[in-house]
């Protein structure tokens, strides 16, 4: 491989290699695999002919004016996780012989857009899915949007009197609300608007359990998590209601330990913590009859079926089977009857559909070539011809001295240090500067490409390979499209969408559009550890270059912020249709830049006559011709209309 030439690299590598490389094989889920064209194909695992040749839909969407940076939301993949959660359910339930049922709901927060919430309820309908609402806005989706009279419509959130009231009357209304009591307080508030009103809530109760995720977002659990009620508040909010006739409402146990369970150990704790919490609160004389086991349910990002972020060590069936085995377990032994099993996952269900796209608009990368010799050349110069020489000397030697190559970087390394000092002193101009600079990166280049990498001590591989390395400008804001990159360093899969028979030559990471130093993708998947720099191809100005970001759908665009004034990208949901043929559902405008002005609270139109005033008074001074004042009028009033990002 050391020795091969760029055209031999070409015939060599394949689809699979890349699919080795990213990682595809392991965390695309069948959903995503590589096409004899080298682009990356979205099918369904079951539904053959059922398919679709990413490129080519990127490449037919820019027909219909639809460019990159884009959103593509494929809903059959949404509808294929709703059904394997359900089957992961039925065959734990099947398996252990458990006598109930499960009923999911899922949590709005993951992804609150309308088309995705309504094709959720439509593919869940078989299955009575509900919704989990964590705030009155979101109660308001979930009221509007479920019409299905088995559904829950779970309650959380901390509530006012206004939420409780309304969960009370949409009971009325033929819904199955569940006001979950999350802080001691919401039970005074409960008991006055169920009189107030005349009828009461359904109601559950959310368990701090002790059992704690270690994650990224383990804070949520433990006895000093924010949410929840301890088993002390337990206790006292049963005699309240008890007193106030209302414990016959009481119907549900609810705990989330955080989401992105990474291990499954820490999940069996809390389900049998939970457990018996459930067959306490039975016995003291509540109807219960429901459990929730909340979110969490993970996803393995980086494919590796490890316990740590980006991934988990547990399979859907794992987690079914432990849910349903472990409360099945502890009631049986309590000889209590036992739950409909409730899950709010949100992340496993929301984050394969969606796929971010991203164009490159150009890279930047250390110059490599060899510099023509000129007369009187400095001696740092001088001295970094030789050593190259040295190294290629070496180089072409059978058996490779690798103290001889270590002795002839450091060389290197310190005569561009002698070149630097001397141009700060005056003594070299900027081309020497330059000869210097770009001799090291030939002797770099000559290292990485001419020495097999067990040779080196992998720090100083890293050195190099980070020197060499090339920036990817990218099409995208990260804090509008992947935040959590940003705000928690989650990692998602990132890789180009085609190109894949060709071996990518280049490492580089990428750097987004913002004037933030922060706006960059520099960590990627690399199964089960972290890599700074990712197997890209070399660039071609004025060809396509596309990378899909994947596993972004849950958390990701709610999260995404205006900085820099970068607005939504274009969404487009796709339905795929035999024979790699597909539908175009919807297609979500992103923002214009009017509308990222405007959420600034600056008005277009006020702005378009500010600047029409001041090309007046510059066209009064004779500094602009009328017809570029109008050009420029046009420029500023098409922009208004149009993408935050850049365009062809
Ligand atoms: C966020 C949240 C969820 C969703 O968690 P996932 O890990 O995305 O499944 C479910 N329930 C509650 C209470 C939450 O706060």
């Amino acid at each position: 491989m050391t020795n091969s030439t760029p055209s031999d690299q070409k015939t060599a590598w394949t689809g699979q290699d890349s699919a080795t490389l990213y990682g595809l094989d392991h965390w695309g889920e069948d959903y995503f695999t590589i096409n004899t064209s080298g682009n990356i194909d979205i099918s369904l695992k079951g539904k053959d002919g059922y398919h679709l040749d990413l490129k080519q839909l990127l490449d037919e969407l820019k027909g219909r004016n639809l460019s990159p940076p884009l959103l593509l939301r494929f809903d059959d993949i949404l509808e294929d996780r709703i059904k394997k959660l359900h089957h992961a359910f039925e065959q734990a339930i099947n398996k252990y012989d458990y006598k109930n049922k499960y009923q999911g709901v899922f949590p709005i927060k993951c992804n609150q857009q309308r088309h995705v919430v309504e094709e959720v309820i439509n593919i869940g309908r078989q299955w009575h899915l509900g919704l989990e609402a964590g705030s009155k806005a979101e109660l308001l989706i979930a009221l509007s949007l479920i019409d299905d009279p088995k559904a829950f419509l779970i309650c959380n959130g901390y509530k006012d009197m206004r939420y409780i009231e309304t969960a009370i009357l949409a009971r009325q209304l033929g819904r199955q609300p569940i006001v979950v009591i999350e802080q001691a307080e919401e039970v005074e508030r409960i008991i006055t608007a169920s009189k107030t009103l005349g009828a009461p809530p359904l109601i559950g109760i959310r368990a701090k359990l002790s059992s704690q995720n270690n994650g990224r977002w383990g804070a949520s659990t433990g006895e000093n998590s924010k949410f929840g009620l301890s088993i002390p508040e337990i206790l006292k909010t049963v005699n309240q209601l008890k007193s106030a006739n209302l414990l016959d409402e009481l119907i549900l146990l609810h705990f989330h330990i955080g989401s992105q369970i990474n291990d499954i150990a820490i999940l069996k704790n809390a389900l049998q913590e939970a457990g018996q919490i459930y067959v306490e609160l039975s016995r003291l004389g509540a109807p219960m009859g429901h459990l929730d086991v909340g979110g969490g349910l993970g996803i393995d990002y980086d494919g590796s079926r490890t316990a740590t972020p980006a991934s988990t060590n547990y399979s859907l069936q794992n987690y079914a089977n432990d849910v349903v085995a472990t409360i099945q377990e502890c009631c049986e032994s309590n000889s209590t009857h036992v739950p409909t099993l409730i899950s709010e996952s949100g992340r496993s269900l929301s984050s394969h559909f969606s796929i971010l796209i991203f164009n490159i608009l150009g890279t930047s990368s250390v110059t490599t070539d060899i510099p023509t010799h000129t007369n009187n050349e400095c001696l740092s110069v001088k001295n970094l011809r030789e050593t190259l020489e040295t190294l290629q000397n070496i180089c072409k030697a059978k058996t490779i001295d690798i103290t001889k190559v270590q002795e002839a970087w450091n060389d290197a390394l310190k005569f561009k240090d002698d070149a630097l000092a001397a141009f700060r002193l005056g003594f070299i101009d900027l081309t020497a500067r330059a000869t210097a600079e770009q001799l090291t990166w030939a002797c770099a280049k000559k290292l990485i490409n001419h020495i097999p990498n067990n040779l080196l001590i992998p720090e100083e591989l890293q050195a190099l390979n980070a020197a060499l390395s090339a920036t990817y400008y990218a099409n995208i804001s990260i804090f509008r499209s992947a935040p959590d990159t940003w705000a928690i360093e989650q990692l998602f899969p990132i890789m180009p969408i085609h190109r894949l028979n060709e071996k990518p030559s280049q490492l580089g990471h990428f750097a987004d559009l913002t004037c933030d130093s922060d706006g960059k993708l520099a960590r990627f998947i690399d199964n089960g550890k972290v890599k700074s720099l990712l197997e890209l191809h070399p660039f071609h100005p004025g060809e396509d270059y596309l990378i899909g970001m994947f596993l972004g759908g849950a958390y990701q665009e709610v999260m995404g912020n205006l900085h820099n004034l970068f607005g939504t990208t274009n969404a487009v949901h796709i339905r795929l249709r035999k024979n790699g043929n597909y539908k175009l559902d919807h297609v979500v405008r992103g923002n214009t830049k009017g509308d990222v002005l405007y959420a600034m609270e600056h008005d277009s139109e006020q702005l378009l006559e500010r600047l029409r005033i001041t090309t007046e008074s510059a066209i009064q001074k004779g500094s602009l011709k009328i017809n570029d004042a109008q050009r420029l009028m046009d420029h500023i009033e098409i922009s208004l209309r149009k993408s935050t990002y850049l365009q062809k």
